[in-house]
């Protein structure tokens, strides 16, 4: 199975230098690229990977800059450009910023690269033209088969993304075969499962809060492109970054939680995208509520609702569970012992009381979490006859799906909003 491993990178000086030069060379082929692109389908015309490798390598004899880093880099920076295009349309691509974007370029030729352990706890490996890269060997890659590596900049940090061939197979069956859970993202509770158990962690503390908004205030305040100005940015950032990697750390273990111990983990099909989008609306037709939707997507995003989902069908990779996703339509205000629908049956954000039996009070994202299973359990019923377990899988089913399109550079994929 391809997975991705991600370590710490420890640069010296001159490494650090000429991983800026490289990744500042890949933005200005990517910019270059994309330009080139739109002026062609201005004319009406189209531009595609094989010409532009082409002009490239002509560029590379004319200038310095180009040939001084990795060719591989600055050709998989083209074919990346091509499949965004190719994906997401040439007019939705972003250009890469040198403010906004960080860094980030891939080393295609996995195969030729070796790692060597250096002690208990770091390792190296051979890069082309960057030679021997220290980092954390914060995990063994003994016995996995790597495939490309990738080197981002995260604020004052760099890291190796290695994607490998782990070896190991989706199972046939899972351990505990049988056992189905719903599972309900909510935005008061973070996971609520129908087994009644509400899973959540603050991402961020009462003081990093507080911090933040001062923070807020003094950059606010801080003159345009002045020294303090980015300072105060450096120190949201960080604060910004441990908040995603709770989120992140939060994510993954619940997923494991919930793919180990059951066979069948049915989610809402939400989609988070759409449900995220501004309020705001055209100028012709300005959006309504739009404070109030403003404050349900932070609390959508804060949450990490896609995430969760992709971490879900990562984890489900290993232990052979069955992911079902099922459209979240009424989940919220059906009763999930009669079936009845009322709005009015929600009381409040927490508590769910029937209208029309006389069950009482519940968890509402509990009770959102049975209907949601009681839904996927449908769909699989109603799929087909037998077939082997953890095999065939159904047009609901989120697909498994390879880690290489997660371990790409966020822009890559990423359309403009
Ligand atoms: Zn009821």
């Amino acid at each position: 199975m391809l997975t991705g491993r991600r370590f710490r990178v420890e640069f010296t000086g001159e490494q650090a230098e000429y991983a800026e030069r490289i990744g500042a060379a890949c933005r200005a082929v990517w910019n270059t690229g994309l330009e080139q692109r739109r002026e062609y389908r201005r004319r009406g015309a189209w531009m595609n990977y094989q010409p532009q490798a082409r002009e490239l390598a002509e560029a590379k004899t004319e200038h310095a800059w180009l040939k001084d880093v990795p060719g591989h880099c600055l050709q998989q920076t083209l074919m990346d450009l091509d499949r965004a295009c190719r994906e997401h349309g040439t007019w939705r691509v972003r250009w890469r910023s040198g403010r906004r974007w960080s860094p980030s370029f891939r080393f295609p030729e996995g195969s030729k690269m070796v790692v060597d352990k250096l002690n208990g706890r770091h390792a190296r490996i051979k890069l082309p033209k960057l030679g021997w890269v220290k980092f954390r060997a914060s995990r063994d890659l003994a016995g996995e088969v790597i495939r490309s590596v990738t080197l981002t900049r995260d604020g004052r940090h760099w890291y190796l993304s290695v994607l490998v061939d782990d070896g190991r197979r989706t199972p046939e069956t899972h351990q505990v075969a049988g056992e189905a859970v719903g599972v309900d993202r909510g935005v008061a509770v973070a996971v609520a499962t129908s087994r009644g158990e509400l899973i959540d962690r603050p991402f961020s503390t009462e003081g990093e809060r507080r911090r933040v908004t001062v923070l807020q205030r003094r950059l606010s305040r801080c003159a345009q492109r002045s020294r303090n100005r980015d300072k105060a940015r450096a120190q949201l950032a960080a604060i910004g970054t441990r908040e995603r990697r709770r989120r992140a750390d939060f994510c993954a273990q619940t997923a494991h939680q919930l793919a180990t111990a059951n066979a069948v983990v049915v989610i809402e099909d939400l989609k988070t995208k759409h449900m995220t989008k501004s309020a705001k609306g055209t100028l012709e037709q300005p959006g309504r509520n739009v404070a109030a939707k403003s404050g349900l997507n932070r609390a959508i995003l804060g949450k990490g609702w896609h995430q969760f989902a992709l971490a879900l069908s990562s984890a489900a990779r290993y232990t052979g569970t069955v992911v079902v996703s099922v459209p979240a339509a009424y989940t919220s205000q059906r009763c999930s012992a009669c079936g009845h629908v009322d709005p009015k049956s929600r009381e409040s954000q927490a508590v769910f009381r029937c209208t029309a039996c006389p069950r009482p009070a519940e968890h509402a994202d509990v009770n959102a979490a049975k209907n949601i299973l009681a839904a996927g359990l449908a769909v699989i019923a109603c799929e087909d006859q037998p077939r082997p377990a953890g095999r065939t899988r159904s047009p609901k089913q989120e697909p498994a799906g390879t880690r290489e399109e997660l371990l790409l550079p966020p822009t890559t994929a990423a359309p403009a909003a």
